[in-house]
């Protein structure tokens, strides 16, 4: 079954075409102090750092969400596009969204300056606002090890013990995609061959299901967002997510080496951008020391910018060794990632 990114874009564009669409009202281009946001982020993620960016710039946003076709819905919109700002997750989709065309590129000193270079398009075309790493969830109580790297998930000592969610997932790809930076395309096939012959059932849910499954017994680790245990450990919502994130422990992959794989959440100036230059204040200030601590806070992020603190919960971890691996580099291996996903049948399970 062929699932490349292609196919699965194709087939986005054909078949959700505008659905999870808000009807949120966007403002018209001459309305001043505004800027119309299309964001892939769920909302109550983002509201707080436009709260506090209309508290301190008088700037109102209009939020536009979706879970997909953004930047269908931009293209078709074309000349007359409200969309100023775009945020979104993953390293895929902000590389995708400027394949796309709906993006144009921001050189702005103060942004350039709070992010990093690795975290950031070379031609500016997006931004990383936020950093997650993917970190294996390790059973408490029957993983003994302290440290592992992501190599040794292909080794026999995990044989039936992984669980683990789609390899299409981007979440997944982005992980794929750096082991083929750093080994080749070659060496990631074994490797993942290896991987999937030590997974425990089909690859199955989301993150948060991942450490569900070790909860119960399922399997031993898997690999999951950090900023999932945090939700989960002060989920009172859903108060047995606290027992599944309490059966778990952090551990930060090639801790000892290169470091942990880190994807980012970010952000990019529109094509059109009616509101050009409130779209660019919002931009700094999501980049800027307030709302990279709201970040940190309320989301469990790490926050781009260097010198700002993560929250207490994320620093209960243990600390994070970010791969330094460029963000372009993985984006640029994406698709190769994906056909290897489909080659090795890894969404087939361990015995196929
Ligand atoms: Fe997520």
């Amino acid at each position: 079954m062929l699932q490349s990114l292609k196919a699965r874009a194709r087939r986005a564009f054909f078949l959700v075409p505008f659905a999870f669409f808000a009807t949120t009202a966007v403002a018209s281009a001459d309305e001043a102090d505004v800027v119309n946001v299309y964001s892939y982020r769920q909302p109550d993620l983002i509201q707080p750092m436009l709260d506090a960016f209309t508290a301190k710039t008088g700037i109102r946003s209009q939020v536009i969400f979706a879970e997909k076709g953004l930047e269908e819905r931009i293209r078709a919109e074309g000349a007359n596009s409200p969309a100023d700002v775009i945020l979104t997750v993953d390293i895929s989709r902000l590389a995708a969204a400027k394949e796309a065309g709906v993006t144009q590129p921001v050189d702005d000193a103060a942004i350039a300056a709070n992010i990093p270079p690795q975290y950031r398009d070379e031609e500016g075309h997006w931004f990383g606002l936020t950093m997650r790493s993917r970190v294996v969830y390790a059973s408490r109580d029957r993983v003994q090890e302290s440290a592992i790297t992501y190599e040794e998930l292909a080794e026999p000592k995990w044989k039936g013990r992984i669980c683990s969610r789609s390899g299409q997932h981007v979440y997944n790809i982005g992980l794929i995609a750096s082991m083929i930076a750093h080994k080749g395309e070659a060496w990631t096939e074994g490797w993942l061959r290896g991987v999937k012959a030590n997974l425990a059932a089909k690859p199955t849910g989301n993150d948060r299901a991942q450490a569900k499954a070790v909860f119960a017994g399922q399997c031993d680790i898997a690999l999951g967002n950090t900023y999932y245990v945090a939700l989960m450990r002060t989920n009172e919502k859903e108060p047995q997510q606290k027992e599944w994130a309490a059966s778990i422990k952090v551990l930060f992959p090639n801790a000892d080496d290169r470091g942990s794989h880190v994807n980012i959440s970010g952000m990019a100036l529109a094509a059109r951008a009616p509101h050009r230059d409130a779209a660019i204040r919002l931009m700094a200030y999501l980049a800027s020391d307030a709302a990279q601590k709201l970040y940190a806070e309320i989301n469990h992020e790490y926050p781009v910018k260097a010198g700002v603190a993560v929250s207490e919960m994320v620093a209960s971890f243990g600390q994070l060794k970010a791969d330094r691996l460029p963000l372009s580099e993985i984006a640029r291996n994406r698709r190769v990632a994906s056909e290897l996903v489909d080659r090795v049948g890894f969404d087939d399970g361990p015995s196929s």
